[in-house]
């Protein structure tokens, strides 16, 4: 594969940037080698700065549910930059997005839009805390809410693939407010109410945890802490920035049947534009500035362009049928993939939920927690080079997951599977 000018770019942009990356996952340490420059994207595919041509499966790490440059999402964009692009002052275009939401969602009354994951999540956990007026917060090791301060803290990909448990510039005292604990083990998650309970605003978790490998819970479990939080008048705050929208319209609230207080959501919901939202119901979303003294603010926040491409994306997402059809898809695929692996007694196993993948280097049965996940990432660095080769793109690392698209064809996951088939053989 002829890598010529993504190198030179990388070169010059290490000049400029940390890493030569504007964020840390796109790095390709994990997997040694320099970053691919991507030049275009369109349905399934991308195409670098070299004009290798690949399957995309990181789908920019989630937001492109519909693919690169869906036809409705692009004329819905180019119908908005007719009018401008941001005017500091309400739009029926953020109408239009929330009732979209709100009306498919029973657990929401209000939301607010933001321009992230983070700062929906941020600003998600100063409400619970204003709410609450309590200061202490529960965290699942191997969760990731973004990089909030409060937050980071065994959390993640990024900071998985670098060796580090939690980041520095997050003073102590920050960090002494958020209880981490391991998922799965609801004897912790028990002593951890009992020891807390006079001063825990909310417990927050990835209803399906993402970020790190893909450890899905047991609905037991997800409602034994729903009723845990509601014995002890603690928010349950679903963190939904991967999951809504991508499982289930209303992301794993609705798959699990379980219902939180305060949901963040991103990614899918703009379009591949930057907007986060988080929602509750009215009498928590009161508290929020100008209606009650949480403040919370952003000049560029329900950005016209922005509101413009998550319309287009989620009034196609909310079509009867997507998910069956986006999880029907996908299961064939990784279905063909694990047979092959199974045949030849490999250690790997492909997760999957809905149109989330997530290679495991283990014959692990399920695999619920992070420090069951196999941390030699060797196989991963070899089959991911291999895979390029082949034309499959999938995030440099081995912690994060891989989408598939609603323009992920069968014939192309077909074709990707046996791609897929044939690295293995390269690398086991
Ligand atoms: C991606 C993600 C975030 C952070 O969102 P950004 O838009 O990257 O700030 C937060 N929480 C979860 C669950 C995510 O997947």
């Amino acid at each position: 594969m002829n890598k010529t000018a993504s190198e030179a770019l990388y070169k010059t942009a290490l000049n400029y940037f940390p890493g030569g990356v504007n964020s840390p996952v796109r790095a390709f340490k994990a997997v040694e080698g320099s970053p691919l420059f991507i030049k275009k994207g369109d349905g399934a595919y991308i195409w670098d700065e070299d004009g290798n041509k690949f399957i995309d499966f990181c789908c920019s790490f989630g937001p492109l549910i519909l693919g690169h440059n869906h036809p409705k999402v692009y004329e819905k964009i180019v119908g908005a930059l007719q009018n401008g692009t941001s005017y500091g002052a309400p739009t029926k275009l953020e109408n239009e997005l929330a009732e979209l939401i709100i009306s498919r969602n029973p657990f929401i009354d209000k939301i607010r839009f933001v321009s992230s994951g983070t700062e929906a999540v941020m600003s998600g956990i100063r409400l619970a805390r204003g709410y609450t007026r309590k200061n202490k917060i529960i965290k699942f090791d191997g969760c990731y809410h973004g990089h909030v301060d409060s937050l980071l803290v065994k959390a993640g990909s990024g900071l998985a693939t670098f060796g580090e448990s939690s980041s520095a510039g997050v003073p102590a005292k920050v960090a002494e407010d958020t209880i981490v604990i391991p998922l799965n083990d609801l004897e912790s998650l028990k002593a951890c109410f009992e020891q807390h309970r006079d001063d825990l605003a909310c417990a927050i978790i990835e209803p399906i945890p993402a970020n790190n490998g893909l450890l899905l819970q047991e609905k037991s479990y997800l409602q034994a802490l729903r009723d845990l939080c509601t014995e002890h008048g603690v928010l349950l705050f679903f963190d939904e920035v991967i999951s809504g929208f991508r499982v289930a319209f209303s992301g794993a609230a609705e798959l699990y049947g379980i219902t939180p207080d305060i949901v963040s959501y991103g990614k899918i919901i703009g379009g591949g534009l930057p907007v986060g939202a988080y929602g509750a119901r009215a009498e928590i979303m009161q508290k929020v500035s100008p209606d009650g003294p949480v403040y919370q603010a952003g000049t560029l926040s329900g950005n016209p362009v922005a509101m413009s491409a998550g319309i287009a994306q989620l009034s196609i997402c909310s079509q009867q049928g997507f998910y069956e059809d986006q999880e029907a898809r996908t299961k064939v695929f990784v279905d063909a993939i694990n047979a092959h692996a199974k045949k030849n007694a490999y250690e790997f196993e492909i997760v999957m939920v809905g149109s989330i993948f997530w290679l495991a280097f283990s014959n692990m049965p399920a695999i619920r927690r992070a420090d069951e996940i196999n941390n030699d990432m060797t196989p991963f660095k070899n089959l991911h080079k291999a895979l390029l080769e082949r034309g499959i793109y999938l995030g440099p690392s081995g912690y994060e997951v891989g989408f598939v698209s609603h323009v992920h064809s069968k014939e192309i996951l077909a074709q990707a599977a046996e791609q897929f088939c044939m690295a293995m053989d390269e690398v086991f």
